[in-house]
């Protein structure tokens, strides 16, 4: 059998959170282990905080417990998964082979029955192992994954037993009525052997773990990418639910920047490219990991406008959770239909189609075909132009996007999607059309959640400006991973897929998070990763306004802007290495324009600002810096230092204060502790008993008297300055 146990991991998957990689010490198991007979099937070994972890790629991560020397079970997962290492003579561990005790399994049977059992069948708890029964003359075969057949060798009516990696197993058929074959009962289990590929884990770019040449290849703006800028991508693919794998092809139309012969497009390495075509051609083309250098025949002329298609077909990666990094989702809702997405903002777009995969460029327009079985609604990018059922079984899906989108928003969802449709009617008497998806058992909790756009769009209208992209409308759905897909926004699943009834409350938050994202990233968003603020400060911060709008100011500083950054790496990352990184960026992000705010004290002002970034970069990817410089810019001021301090450092400025009382008198001396030299940051104390005001404290000590004053009494605005505050 080649069904894997790992199942029930999916139980506790649910639960686990993003988690920042840390440094391992050398352990002899620690490496990536492969199935060969299921390309998709990956596990790895860890070891964190003397600890050894087991992650299934798209699954899930838990300790390994030794139980004896050399024994170890997984931690958690029932039933019980026990898991031993194999060395070879020179005592090195090449592989592993996990056994999990089961019970009998019943495979039911897909689509209609009869009392041939010639048919395919799958696991209620897992749609993705199927096991098929062969019929070739009169004689039955299994087969499950990808490869392996053995013959049924039949011991009684309805029952049989096969063979396989030394092993029996016990199939018995189970009919209703009519004799007509519903499910198959196999019993017996197996350890499934993992070869061990490598004995490092896959780089994940951060600080703590240096950067690669792959970062670098995927991160950097070289000669060989910025030679051409794309117009627009023709972009086809099919998807094969079963082995979860695709097929596709995109055409790549660019202009030339200057003249070129080579070109780097990017698509990862684990995808087989069938042809890259040209005028009619075939080219040439080197691959140097996720990189391909294709080679034109001849020099293009600068200006010249032009195109290439690349065909290509392969197994895409699956999420890597702990490294919050994408890849193709592939689940069961409750009704175990299929459930699949897309999710490539890091990883890279390329982890499934051939692109030129850097943020600095997006097409103007993008059109979308995407393939899947017939049954399921399959929902990507902008306006649905198009559904056509093919004599495959298959039903093609074709979406055109409008305006220039960034690589990583381009996504598909596959479900059994129902669709529903709203406008919304501007103040001013325009109309933007709404369009929503849920699975079909959620609509009632859709219908509640998706009643909030229109007054989030109203505010996000008033705060950033006009939404960007009205000819594509605005469309928001439910999906397995949250994500800000323009014209696509996935606010999460409804419900977990995993826990039953348990209805996810924060979906509306994540609502208006990922669509305000539709300004902030996908609008207005940044060139390079390291600049990734701009997308998540603003969203974060999006999210308080809401609040803001809902019960006031007072009330969304508590709600939205409590917990504290970690401070320990500078907001913005690293540049040309493709650095994506969590953390601060979110609520350091918001907590510094709060501050900026309560700085600039003129709401008009502060969102007017917001409004002139959202037009003067509109579909442009910028820097942080042209950012600062509208700030400073309408402000008047020059506020290079504040964003130094909270973008490019670590600590947060610290305002130290020192008492002295003499009598009814407090002397007060103030300064900042900075990293900007020149940081001079005016905020809200108390000025006299109270009441609030401001003073303007540099890195050099200045002294202050307050009359009728003790030190008890003295209060620092913390709730709209994000500062420390040190009192001597
Ligand atoms: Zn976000």
């Amino acid at each position: 059998m080649r069904y894997h146990p790992f199942y029930c991991l999916l139980f506790v998957s649910s639960s686990l959170i993003a988690q920042q990689p840390t440094p391992a010490p050398a352990d002899d198991r620690v490496g990536v282990y492969r199935t060969t007979e299921d390309p998709s099937l990956e596990l790895r070994l860890d070891r964190r905080e003397g600890q050894l972890i087991v992650s299934i790629l798209g699954q899930g991560v838990v300790p390994l417990k030794e139980v004896s020397p050399g024994h170890y079970k997984l931690a958690i997962v029932k039933p019980v998964v026990t898991l031993d290492f194999e060395k070879d003579i020179a005592g090195n561990i090449i592989a592993c082979r996990i056994f999990q005790k089961e019970p009998p399994h019943t495979w039911t049977r897909v689509g209609e029955t009869s009392a041939d059992p010639a048919g395919d069948y799958h696991l209620d708890i897992n749609p993705y192992p199927i096991v098929h029964i062969l019929n070739k003359n009169n004689s039955l075969f299994i087969q499950s994954g990808l490869h392996h057949e053995s013959p049924l060798i039949k011991l009684g009516p309805g029952t049989y037993q096969y063979t396989y990696d030394d092993k029996k197993y016990g199939v018995k058929f189970q009919s209703g009525a009519g004799g007509a074959i519903k499910s198959v009962v196999i019993t017996g289990s197996y350890p499934l052997r993992l070869t061990r590929v490598s004995k490092t884990l896959p780089h994940v770019s951060n600080r703590v773990n240096g950067f690669t040449h792959a970062d670098t290849l995927q991160g950097m703006l070289t000669p060989v990418r910025s030679c051409y800028d794309v117009l627009f991508y023709d972009l086809a693919l099919t998807i094969l639910p079963e082995t979860k794998s695709i097929r596709g092809s995109n055409t790549i139309r660019w202009r030339a920047v200057r003249p070129f012969r080579r070109m780097q497009v990017d698509l990862f390495e684990n995808f087989s490219i069938d042809t890259i075509m040209y005028h009619g051609n075939q080219l040439a083309y080197i691959r140097d990991g996720n990189a391909v250098y294709v080679d034109l025949p001849a020099e293009v002329a600068n200006g010249s406008i032009d195109e290439l298609r690349i065909v290509y077909s392969g197994t895409p990666l699956q999420p890597d959770v702990e490294a919050t990094k994408g890849g193709i989702f592939w689940l069961w809702d409750r009704n175990r239909q299929i459930w699949i997405e897309s999710v490539t903002q890091g990883i890279g777009a390329s982890v499934f189609w051939p692109c030129k995969d850097h943020l600095s460029d997006r097409p103007d327009s993008m059109r979308i075909r995407v393939t899947v079985p017939t049954g399921l609604t399959e929902i990507s990018n902008g306006q649905l132009l198009n559904k056509v059922d093919l004599p495959s079984g298959q039903t093609r899906f074709d979406w055109y996007v409008d305006y220039p989108i960034v690589t990583y928003n381009v996504v598909f969802y596959v479900g059994d999607y129902v669709h529903f449709s709203d406008v919304y009617v501007r103040p001013a008497g325009d109309t933007l059309p709404l369009n929503f998806y849920c699975l079909r058992y959620n609509l009632d909790s859709a219908k509640a959640v998706f009643s909030d756009a229109k007054r989030m769009l109203a505010l996000y209208e008033r705060d950033f400006g006009p939404y960007p992209f009205p000819r594509d409308g605005y469309t928001a759905l439910e999906g397995i991973y949250p994500m800000d897909h323009q014209g696509a926004v996935c606010i999460g699943p409804m419900r977990s897929p995993f826990n039953g009834d348990k209805y996810d409350g924060d979906v509306m938050r994540t609502m208006w998070h990922e669509s305000a994202h539709e300004w902030w990233g996908n609008n207005v968003g940044c060139a390079d990763y390291a600049d990734m603020w701009i997308h998540e400060g603003f969203a974060t911060y999006a999210g308080f306004l809401n609040v803001e709008s809902l019960s006031g100011r007072a009330v969304a500083v508590k709600e939205t802007l409590f917990g504290s950054p970690a401070n320990k790496e500078p907001i913005i990352g690293v540049y040309n290495v493709n650095h994506f990184h969590m953390g601060d960026m979110y609520l350091k992000g918001a907590l510094l324009l709060e501050t900026l705010r309560s700085l600039t004290g003129n709401d008009s002002l502060w969102f007017s600002i917001f409004h002139a970034i959202q037009r003067r970069f509109r579909y442009t990817p910028v820097a942080t810096q042209a950012v600062e410089t509208t700030f400073s810019e309408l402000t008047g001021k020059d506020y290079s230092w504040f964003f130094d301090q909270y973008l490019r450092h670590a600590a947060v400025p610290l305002l130290d204060l020192h008492f002295r009382q003499d009598g009814d008198r407090l002397y007060l001396t103030y300064k900042w502790v900075a990293d900007v030299p020149g940081f001079r940051m005016p905020i809200r104390v108390s000025v006299a008993p109270g009441r609030l005001g401001f003073i303007c404290p540099t890195t050099a000590p200045q002294t202050m008297e307050l009359t009728g004053m003790t030190e008890k009494d003295f209060t620092v605005d913390t709730d709209h300055f994000y500062v420390n505050v040190k009192r001597e």
